[in-house]
C-alpha cells in the first residue's frame, strides 16, 4: 500500500473507532492501539504536507488559536423555545395546535439538554462551520473549538445529504466536570460553578487545544435544511444518528398528549440518574409539514414547547456573610443561613462567589433570601424576596480588609475574586499551605491532622512546612488533647516524611497549578530541584503538557525569596528535593501510554511500591477500569466486579509475578 492510501486507510479507521468510542460507546480496540495508529498517521501525515485535512483525526487535540471570534448570520434563525411549568400549561398548547392543524398529532418528547446551543454546517459530509446561538439571527464562529468534540464526527457516514445544518446542544456531563473540579482545586484554582456555563465559556476559550481536553459532549437534535427528504421529527433523530451524530436514545415518539405527560412525569424524577443535566423536556409536533403550518411567533416555533422541571428552591432567612481566606490568598463570601431542607438535604451556607455577586443580588444581612439547588454541588442565593426585606437592613458593604490579617485586599484586573496579598503573614493561608503540604498526596505525614496544623501554628510553632522538621516532643506536650504517644507519633510521621520522592515534596510546595500530575512531570523532566529552579519560561513550556500559565507560575515561585528560602530549609532537613538515584536507574518507557489498574493485596511488594514501579517505566495508574485501561494487576483478593469487568472488556489480567516478570 502506498503511503497515501495508508493515510486514507487509517483516517477512516480512526474515525470508525472514535465514533465507537465516543458516540456508541463500544470501543473494539484498546486505547493504546488507537494511540499508536494516530501516531503513525501524525507522523505520515507530517511527510506528506500536501495530502493534510483539516478534518483529519489528528485535528482532534486542536492546536488552533482564535483572537476574536468572527459573527456569522444563521442560514435560518435560530429560535428560542415557549416555555410552560404546568399540564395546564400543555394542555392549553395542544388545543391551540388542534385548531391551526387538520388531522392527528403526534408529538417527539425530547429531553432539554442543559448546555450551550450550537448550530454546525456539513458541506460534502464535512464539518464546514459550527455557530453559537449569539441572537439567534447571527452567532460566533467556534469551529476551531468545537471540532475537538470527541463525539461530534468530523467526516460523516452514510446517505446524508449535500449540505445542511444541524443543531444540537454542547454540554459537559457531571463526572468531566467532577474531574476538572477536583484538578482545579488541587491547583489552588477556582472550581467552575456548574456544568452549563463551563460548557458554554468552553467554546470562547482561545486556546483549542486546551478546549480539546475538556470533556465536552455534543448531543444533536435537529437537521434543517431543504431537501433532507425528512419528513418527520422523529426521522431527524434516527437520520442523523445514522450519519454518526449523538443523539441521546431517551427521544420518544407518543401519540396524544396524555402519553407527552407520561413522559414528563417519568424524567421528573429519572432527570437524576442522567450523566448529564437537564432543565425539561421538549415537546415537538412530530409532523415537519404540520410544523410548517404551525409557523413561528416573533421568539419561537408553535410547534414546540418546553416543559420546565422546577429547580428545588426555598427560601429562608440570610443570618451574616462570612469570608474564607484559601491558601493563595483568594477570598470567598458565604452566606450562612437559617438552616432549612433542599432537595433531600439541610442547607445552613450558600455560596456568594464574589463581591459583584453580591452587589447584583443586593443581598443584605437579615433578609429573607431564595436558595436554590441546581447542577452546583454547593446551593446557591438566587433572589431576594424584598417584600420581606426590614426597612433598617443596610447595603452590605464589602470587606475591604483581609478577616484574618487585616490586610487591605487587592483586586487584579480581570479578576473577580479579591484576594488577600499577605502571602507571608495571614494565618489561614500559611494553615492551609501547611494542610496541603502535608496532605495525603503530597506528604502523606502520619500522626497529624489538619486541626493540629491550625493548632500548631496559633500556638506560633510553625510557620511554613520546614517549621515541622524542627518540633520537638517537648513543644508539643503543653498543646490541647496532646499526649506523650501523640506527640511521639507525630515526631516520627514528620521525620519519615524525609522519604517521601521528590515529585510528591514539588507537589507540597503548593506552587500555582502545579497538580499531582504537573509535579511528576516537572519532576521527571528536570531531575531535580535546582535545575528546575533555573529554567526559564520557555524551557518550562517546552516540556511536554506545560503550558505557558504553569510555566510561568513555576519561574516566579523560583523567584520569591520566601520560597527560596524554604527549600533551602527542607534541603538542608533531608528531604528528597531530586530524583533518587535509584529511581533514575529504574526508569524505562516499558509501559509508556499504558494505563493499570492495580486491585488486591500483594505479596512481594507493597500496593504503593506497585504504583511506583508502574510510573517509573512509563505507565500510568488510574483507579477505575474502562475499554482503557491496559492492564488489571490483579493481587489477591482482587474485587470480583473489578475482575469481572476487565473480563467482559477483554482486559489482560497480570498476576503480581507475571507484572514483576514483565519490567
Ligand atoms: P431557551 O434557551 O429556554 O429559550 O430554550 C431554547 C434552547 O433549548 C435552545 O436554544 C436549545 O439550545 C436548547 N435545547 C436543549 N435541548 C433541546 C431539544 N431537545 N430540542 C430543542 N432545543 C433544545
Ligand atoms: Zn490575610
Amino acid at each position: 500500500m502506498s503511503d497515501r492510501e495508508l493515510i486514507f486507510q487509517l483516517r477512516n479507521e480512526l474515525r470508525k473507532h472514535n465514533h465507537n468510542y465516543y458516540v456508541l460507546d463500544t470501543p473494539t480496540i484498546s486505547d493504546f492501539e488507537f494511540d499508536i495508529k494516530l501516531k503513525k498517521l501524525q507522523v505520515l501525515e507530517s511527510q506528506y504536507p500536501e495530502l493534510s485535512d483539516p478534518n483529519s483525526p489528528t485535528m482532534r487535540v486542536g492546536g488552533a488559536v482564535t483572537k476574536n471570534f468572527q459573527t456569522v448570520f444563521h442560514a435560518q434563525r435560530m429560535y428560542s423555545l415557549d416555555n410552560s411549568y404546568s399540564k395546564s400549561d400543555l394542555l392549553d398548547w395542544e388545543s391551540r395546535i388542534k385548531r391551526a392543524v387538520d388531522g392527528p398529532v403526534s408529538y417527539t418528547c425530547e429531553l432539554k439538554y442543559d448546555g450551550a446551543s450550537i448550530s454546525i454546517t456539513y458541506k460534502n459530509g464535512c464539518l464546514f462551520r459550527a455557530l453559537t446561538r449569539g441572537d439567534g439571527n447571527k452567532g460566533d464562529d467556534v469551529t476551531a473549538n468545537v471540532k475537538t468534540i470527541k463525539s461530534l464526527p468530523l467526516v460523516l457516514q452514510g446517505d446524508f445529504p449535500e449540505s445542511f445544518e444541524i443543531r444540537g446542544e454542547i454540554i459537559l456531563p457531571f463526572k468531566g466536570f467532577k474531574a476538572m473540579n477536583k484538578q482545579r482545586i488541587s491547583q489552588g484554582e477556582e472550581p467552575f460553578k456548574n456544568p452549563r456555563n463551563t460548557a458554554s465559556g468552553s467554546l470562547k476559550l482561545q486556546d483549542s487545544s486546551e478546549v480539546a481536553r475538556r470533556p465536552l459532549e455534543c448531543l444533536l437534535y435537529s437537521i434543517e435544511g431543504e431537501n433532507t427528504g425528512i419528513k418527520y421529527q422523529y426521522e431527524n433523530l434516527e437520520k442523523a444518528r445514522m450519519w454518526g451524530f449523538k443523539v441521546p436514545e431517551e427521544a420518544q415518539c407518543v401519540d396524544s398528549i396524555e402519553a407527552v405527560l407520561k413522559f414528563i412525569e417519568y424524567w421528573d424524577k429519572a432527570r437524576c440518574d442522567l450523566p448529564y443535566e437537564i432543565d425539561g423536556i421538549v415537546v415537538k409536533v412530530n409532523d415537519l409539514q404540520q410544523q410548517v403550518e404551525l409557523g413561528y411567533t416573533a421568539k419561537a416555533p408553535r410547534w414546540a414547547m418546553a416543559y420546565k422541571f422546577k429547580a428545588e428552591q426555598v427560601s429562608t432567612k440570610l443570618n451574616y456573610i462570612s469570608y474564607q481566606v484559601g491558601r493563595t490568598g483568594a477570598i470567598t463570601p458565604v452566606a450562612n443561613l437559617e438552616a432549612v431542607e433542599l432537595a433531600g438535604t439541610v442547607v445552613k451556607r450558600a455560596s456568594l462567589h464574589n463581591a459583584d455577586q453580591i452587589l447584583k443580588l443586593d443581598v443584605r444581612v437579615g433578609d429573607a433570601v431564595f436558595v436554590e439547588k441546581g447542577g452546583e454541588i454547593i446551593p446557591k442565593i438566587i433572589g431576594v424576596d424584598l417584600s420581606k426585606r426590614n426597612l433598617g437592613a443596610s447595603k452590605t458593604k464589602y470587606i475591604s480588609e483581609c478577616p484574618d490579617c487585616k490586610t487591605p485586599l487587592i483586586r487584579k484586573d480581570g479578576e473577580a475574586q479579591h484576594y488577600c496579598p499577605n502571602t507571608i503573614g495571614c494565618p489561614p493561608q500559611i494553615i492551609g499551605r501547611i494542610q496541603h503540604y502535608i496532605s495525603r498526596k503530597a506528604l502523606d505525614i502520619e500522626g497529624l491532622g489538619g486541626e493540629t496544623v491550625a493548632m500548631l501554628v496559633a500556638a506560633g510553632l510553625i510557620k511554613d512546612a520546614a517549621d515541622l522538621y524542627t518540633l520537638q516532643i517537648k513543644d508539643l506536650l503543653p498543646l490541647e488533647r496532646m499526649a506523650q504517644k501523640s506527640a511521639e507519633n507525630l515526631i516520627k510521621g514528620v521525620q519519615s516524611s524525609k522519604q517521601i520522592p521528590f515529585e510528591r515534596v514539588l507537589f507540597g510546595l503548593g506552587i500555582r497549578y502545579v497538580g499531582e500530575t504537573v509535579a511528576k512531570i516537572l519532576a521527571k523532566h528536570y531531575k531535580t530541584v535546582h535545575a528546575l529552579s533555573e529554567a526559564s519560561v520557555e524551557d518550562l513550556e517546552a516540556v511536554d503538557e506545560i503550558g505557558i500559565k504553569i510555566a510561568k507560575s513555576v519561574y516566579a515561585f523560583f523567584r520569591n525569596d520566601a520560597s527560596i528560602r524554604l527549600l533551602s530549609r527542607l534541603y538542608s532537613y533531608g528531604l528528597q528535593l531530586s530524583l533518587s538515584e535509584e529511581v533514575l536507574a529504574n526508569q524505562t518507557t516499558l509501559l509508556t501510554g499504558h494505563r493499570i489498574v492495580v486491585s488486591g493485596v500483594f505479596e512481594q511488594v507493597s500496593r504503593n511500591e506497585l504504583k511506583r514501579l508502574i510510573e517509573a517505566n512509563g505507565g500510568k495508574v488510574v483507579s477505575s477500569i474502562s475499554s482503557k485501561t491496559s492492564y488489571l494487576i490483579a493481587g489477591s483478593n482482587v474485587g470480583p466486579s473489578k475482575r469481572q469487568k476487565a473480563e467482559n472488556l477483554g482486559i489482560t489480567i497480570l498476576t503480581e509475578q507475571a507484572f514483576l516478570d514483565k519490567i
